[in-house]
C-alpha cells in the first residue's frame, strides 16, 4: 500500500518524491501518479487534504 495525500476539491494527489524549486512539493492527477509509479490505482491509500492551490481558493 501507498499512502498519498489527495486534495479533495481538484483530486490531485502530493508527489512528494518531486520538488519543486521552492522546496514544495509538486501536486499530480492520481492517473498520473500511478502511471508514473506504475502503481495500480487500488494500490493508493488517500488520506484527504488540500493542495495549496485550492486552500488558497477556498
Ligand atoms: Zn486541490
Amino acid at each position: 500500500m501507498t499512502n498519498i495525500a489527495a486534495c479533495c476539491f481538484c483530486q490531485k494527489v502530493r508527489d512528494d518524491r518531486v520538488k519543486r524549486g521552492d522546496g514544495t512539493a509538486s501536486w499530480v492527477t492520481r492517473r498520473v501518479y500511478c502511471a508514473k509509479y506504475q502503481l495500480p490505482d487500488t494500490d493508493l491509500t488517500l488520506s484527504h487534504t488540500y493542495c495549496p492551490d485550492c486552500l488558497k481558493r477556498y
